[in-house]
Formats: C-alpha cells, structure tokens, sequence
C-alpha cells in the first residue's frame, strides 16, 4: 500500500533488512532537541485539548455541512489553519489541533516565510471511512483523516497527522503564489523540510519512515534519474530505433544520455514512468540533504524562496539554470544520488 506521500507501508523489505538502518536514524534523531512539551501535544489523550505559548485555538462557525470546526493561530505571524470535525472525531481533533498548529508554524520559521495571516491545508477528522472533501475554488485544501468507531486514530492515521500533514504543509508553501516545480524539487524540498520537524512530533514514527527511505534507497537497482522523474516520457526503444548506430551505442552504455530529435512517436510509445517511485522520493531528499552539505541550510532556503517566489510552471531546465546562478553549479550529480 502506497500512502499519500508515496511511501510504501508494511514494507517486508524494511523487515528483512533496515533495522540497523532504524537504529541509525534513531540516533540521528536523538540529536534534535526535544520539546517534551510537543510530544504530548502529538499524543494527547482524548479529552484534552494542549495548550501552546505560541497558538491560539478558538471555535470557528463552520459555515457549511454538519461539521465542528477550530481555527488554529499562530501569535505574532497570524498563520492559521482549519481543522474540521465530525461529532464522533471532536475529541481526537481537539487533542490533535496543538500538534497541527505547531507545524505550521514550524515550516513557516524553517523556510523563512514573512508572510502575515496566511491559510494553511486543513484537515478534516472524520469517522465515514469514505469521506471525500470537498474542493472549493478559492478555498484551502482539505486532508480528511480518518477515525475508528471509539474515536481514536489507528497507526496510519496518526502517521497522517504527524509525518504527512508536515511534509504536505510544505507543499502548501511551495504553492503561496502559484508555483509548480518539478517532482524531484517539491518532494525533495518537502521531506527535507519535514524532516526536520517530524522527529520533534513523534520521534519514533520518524524514525521508521527515514530507515523505510534509506532502506529503499539501498535497495533500488536501477539508475535514478530525478530530471525525468514524474514526466511522461516515451519509451527507450521507442527512441532506439530511431537514432544512429553511434547514438544507439552510447544509449546503451549511458542510460542517461539521450541524442536530441526530432522523434516520431506513437501512443504505444510513451510510458508513465513509475519504477523507482519510492527510492526517487528518497533520492529526491538525499538530494536537498547534499545541497545542504555543500551550501548550507540558509542558502538552500534562500534559493527555494527565490524559485518559489513568481507563480507559473518552473521547469528542470530552469531549476538547473538557477542552481547555477545561486550556486555557481548546477549540482547536476545530485541528480543521480543513492
Ligand atoms: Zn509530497
């Protein structure tokens, strides 16, 4: 089962062979500093409802369906999010809503948002199995998660809560003024972000999706090749067939050299290029994780404001244009990392 990052979960790979990889991303973990303060928050029983020195969380008038709904702030930045229930997940959003605000909060502070008052993705506890949100032109996005009949959340949801809501919060700023980045960029930069908050949530369930990460990376026995990643692209025989016997040799020696056209193509031709899914999602982190190394976090930051910062389509080759601009390199080994 693939969840709504791409994950696979209940991986036997993972079983057989990461758990050193565990214990090594556990002890990385334990290097970040912990807020015993939060953990409670992402862990509260049902009943309570954490207080943060740094949010406010009031009742909002759902003005629509049959659903309860807080309104998280956060003091100074006026950042918010929505958090919508129904009558049976009132409890379970109230312990969680603490916990959601934080991360807002913390993404907007690690990205450098100057922002003031701005929508964050919402979600929306629910305990119908089949619940689809609405979309709403003009509205923020709605991530439903789901509760059992006693108004708990199950592993996998409080995975929602604590590793994909981060990493989709992400997403949500990356998305301020209408940008659209290349896959290997907005899933890299969103787990690279996330996971420097995750561990501060639930530093156990962050430990396991950075073992599952690493694992599959290890793992993957085919090239990675995050420029053409989540592109539609026409099948290597398809091109083969229609170069020079010189092209064709160094096609087959290189897998990433590909001669320029123009090509013929038909529908048979192309493919939805999903092999590799998991390991580009890590190799895609492993790669903000190198630009880190090499520039430092402020520098990354700095660079993904700027390419984030005009609405519209950006695409690889102006990523790497601007690599090369902000960093006097155009990383292009980061590309092909394991
Ligand atoms: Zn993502």
């Amino acid at each position: 089962m693939i969840d709504a990052i791409g994950r696979t979960v209940c991986s036997r790979l993972w079983e057989k062979t990461a758990m050193h990889l565990l214990l090594a991303a556990a002890a990385a973990a334990l290097t970040t500093p912990y807020d015993s303060e939060l953990l409670l928050a992402c862990s509260a029983p049902l009943g309570q409802q954490p207080e943060r020195a740094n949010l406010s969380i009031i009742e909002d008038m759902a003005s629509d369906e049959e659903l309860g709904r807080l309104r998280v702030i956060v003091k100074g930045t006026d950042h918010f999010m929505l958090i919508y229930s129904d009558a049976g997940s009132e409890r379970i959003a109230r312990a969680r809503a603490a916990c959601l605000g934080e991360q807002i909060a913390a993404v907007a502070r690690i990205v450098g948002d100057a922002r003031q008052g701005a929508e964050w993705h919402s979600v929306v506890f629910t305990q119908d199995q089949d619940y689809i949100p609405p979309r709403i032109e003009g509205q923020a996005v709605r991530w439903p998660i789901h509760v059992q009949p006693d108004g708990e959340l199950d592993a996998a949801n409080h995975e929602m809560v604590v590793g994909t809501m981060p990493h989709e919060q992400v997403h949500d700023w990356q998305g301020r003024n209408g940008t659209r980045l290349p896959r290997w960029v907005s899933e890299g930069h969103a787990f690279w972000v996330s996971s420097k908050i995750a561990p501060l949530l639930d530093p156990i369930v962050a430990a396991h999706a950075a073992a599952d990460g690493m694992a599959r990376l290890a793992a993957v026995d085919e090239e990675i090749d995050l420029a053409s990643w989540g592109s539609v692209r026409p099948r290597r025989e398809a091109i083969l067939r229609q170069v020079s016997p010189e092209d064709r040799a160094r096609m087959e020696t290189d897998p990433l050299f590909t001669p320029p056209g123009p090509f013929t193509f038909t529908q048979d031709d192309f493919e939805l290029d999903m092999s590799n899914e998991v390991a580009n999602y890590a190799a895609a982190e492993e790669a903000f994780r190198r630009l880190e190394a090499r520039y430092g976090q402020a520098a990354v930051h700095a660079w993904m404001e700027q390419l984030t910062a005009s609405g519209g389509t950006i695409t690889h080759s102006a990523v790497m244009t601007s690599l090369e601009e902000h960093f006097g390199d155009n990383a292009t080994d980061l590309l092909t990392a394991r």
